[in-house]
């Protein structure tokens, strides 16, 4: 009944969405069950326009990006996903980047090293938004978020906008102020330094070879399953453990890189979330570590 009244709204406003949209299809591990509705927005005020519908109608709403720190419920989302994609927005003016919060990092690299800005070549490979980047303030080779933003605007559920300072971010290791708040960021600038484009381009091109060496690119994943504890690294303690290739249904540890688990073609949520309990339990056991994942599991448990 809700969701008649919701969709009736959405059509009134010309906001375009899907109904149980396989959420298989926005994630970069390819699994998931249906989001109740899926809406893509590609304005600000659409996105107000959606944050007032679903406060009116009492529905729960997840934020998405590239859907590629998430490991969804096979059960689906109950309630309204809200994808950013079409808030892509990007604009160099001097050494100053700022972006729709669903910029990919790819076009908003490409964009600084046109611009010769180096700074942020470390996130080229990377397959998120900068706002899902920021969320997590996402990091690779040295370089993180944190390293590079200067400002960020975030939304709140009644659609007040609110200008974030680094300080007010809190960013940390693949934290931040933003996450587990209902904040949605939804532009991000970043202030970078002049350099020189080919050298720009040189060590994006070299950041993007070591991924291809080292990752599992050619299985879906969400990248590096489990963070980094504290004086280990989680992919040497998996590997230690002999967990290179174990399985549960369709989900693997890689044999690529430790680190990463894949959907080998069919995997469901349940079977990474058992491996992962698998992963977890065994180098506990062995090593006193407890692995958390870096992976973000969202929807109906
Ligand atoms: C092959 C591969 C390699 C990877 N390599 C790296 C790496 O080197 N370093 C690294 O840090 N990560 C890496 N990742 C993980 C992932 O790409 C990053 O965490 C990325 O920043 C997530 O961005 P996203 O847009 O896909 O966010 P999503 O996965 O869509 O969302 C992640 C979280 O952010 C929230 N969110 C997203 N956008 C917003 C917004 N605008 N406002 C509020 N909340 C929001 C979501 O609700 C969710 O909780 C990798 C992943 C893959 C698949």
């Amino acid at each position: 009944m809700q969701f008649n009244n919701l969709s009736d709204r959405l059509n009134e406003y010309k906001i375009e969405y899907i109904c149980d949209e396989p959420m298989s299809r926005h994630t970069t591990f390819k699994i998931g069950g249906n989001a109740d509705i899926f809406v893509k927005v590609k304005t600000e005020d659409e996105l107000k326009t959606v944050l007032s519908l679903t406060k009116e109608f009492n529905l729960p709403l997840l934020l998405l990006g590239k859907g590629s720190n998430l490991l969804v419920s096979d059960k689906g989302i109950a309630g309204v996903v809200i994808s950013l994609d079409g808030l892509d927005s990007v604009t160099v003016d001097g050494d100053t980047v700022t972006c729709g919060a669903g910029a990919s990092l790819r076009a908003v690299c490409l964009a600084a090293q046109k611009s010769s800005l180096s700074g942020l070549e470390f996130a080229y490979g990377i397959p998120g938004t900068v706002g899902g980047a920021l969320y997590m303030n996402a990091g690779a080779y040295g370089g993180e978020m944190s390293q590079v933003v200067v400002s960020a605007t975030a939304l709140d559920r009644d659609g007040n906008i609110k200008l974030f300072t680094p300080e007010q971010m809190k960013l940390g290791y693949r934290v931040s102020a933003f996450k587990n708040t209902d904040l949605i960021i939804t532009s991000v600038t970043l202030k970078l330094k002049h350099g020189n484009a080919d050298e720009i381009k040189a060590a994006m091109d070299d950041f993007f070879s070591r991924r291809r060496d080292k990752q599992p690119l050619e299985f879906p994943s969400a990248g590096s399953t489990f963070k980094r504890p504290e004086g280990y690294f989680a992919g040497a303690l998996i590997e230690k453990n002999n967990l290179k290739g174990a399985s549960v249904g369709g989900a693997q540890v890689s044999q690529k890189h430790a680190g990463f688990v894949i959907n080998t073609g069919n995997a469901t949520c349940e079977d990474v979330l058992s491996l992962i309990k698998k992963v977890k339990d065994t180098v506990k056991q062995a090593d006193g570590v407890d692995l958390e994942p870096e992976v973000i599991f969202v929807g109906r448990k």
